[in-house]
């Protein structure tokens, strides 16, 4: 506050040019003088002006004893400057922060997704084809046509199968589940497929035109196996069918499909 300091009472003023006569006096009163003997223009304007300087910095220096006066100068620091005043250019003091997501592997995630999938729809296929083979007929009809004969006895001897006309080439799937045990030429019968079909008992399918299986082939009910024709012992086109049993004996075939649910008549 020395730059306030005005001159008391005791000192004595002295105009320009009384520098040799001056009379002893208090140190600060020659401060006082030598300032006074040194006048400048707008000096005493200058001195307040460092007064208040002296005083904003110590009031920016004291010690806060609020916390709202702490958050108003630091908030003011850096989101409001003074009005007319251009912000200062931003100071990068760190790194600005960065909100990070989190460490998602994006196309390990969209993988997943696909396999997922993937999954439900193998689990989809599995189920239908669990359900369709839940519904899938044991025993089928071999062949699409007009039953021209049964079992039984014809022409003075013993007919062992049933015969279903139709014209050659017309679809034979097999009755039941089974295995091909024979594909080829056979005696009476032209071309024939036999079949162990799921009970054991051997399905035998004669007069066909073309056998579409072979011996060892596992196959399904309804799965097609052959054409029909009208090779060997034949007056038409048909399907012969017989069922025989695992000792050879030969079933009555419209019996065996009826205890199986097939009704052929
Ligand atoms: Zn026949």
């Amino acid at each position: 506050m020395w730059a306030a300091h005005v001159a008391g009472p005791d000192e004595t003023t002295h105009s320009e040019g009384d520098r040799d006569v001056v009379q002893p006096v208090s140190r600060s009163a020659r401060r006082g003088l030598h300032r006074r003997r040194v006048p400048k223009p707008g000096g005493r304007a200058i001195a307040a002006s460092v007064a208040v300087g002296a005083f904003l910095s110590a009031a920016a220096t004291a010690p806060n004893t609020g916390s709202q006066d702490s958050v108003a100068l630091s908030a003011a620091s850096i989101d409001r400057p003074p009005a007319g005043v251009l912000p200062p250019s931003p100071v990068v003091a760190s790194p600005p922060q960065v909100l990070q997501l989190p460490d998602l592997d994006v196309g390990r995630l969209a993988q997943r997704m696909t396999e997922q999938l993937a999954e439900g729809g193998v689990r989809a296929a599995e189920r239908a084809a669990r359900d369709a083979e839940a519904r899938r007929p044991l025993s089928v009809v071999p062949v699409s046509g007009t039953l021209t004969s049964s079992s039984g006895p014809r022409w003075g001897t013993t007919h062992y199968g049933l015969d279903i006309a139709n014209t050659i080439g017309t679809p034979i799937v097999s009755v039941t589940d089974g295995e091909v045990i024979e594909a080829g030429p056979a005696q009476g019968f032209g071309l024939w497929v036999r079949i162990r079909q799921d009970d054991g008992t051997i399905g035998v399918y004669g007069h066909i035109d073309q056998a579409l299986v072979t011996a060892g082939q596992r196959v399904k009910a309804g799965e097609l196996i052959a054409t029909v024709g009208n090779r060997g012992q034949s007056t038409g086109p048909h399907l012969h069918y017989e069922v025989w049993q695992p000792d050879g004996a030969k079933s009555d075939p419209t019996a065996w499909l009826s205890a199986r649910g097939v009704d052929i008549s």
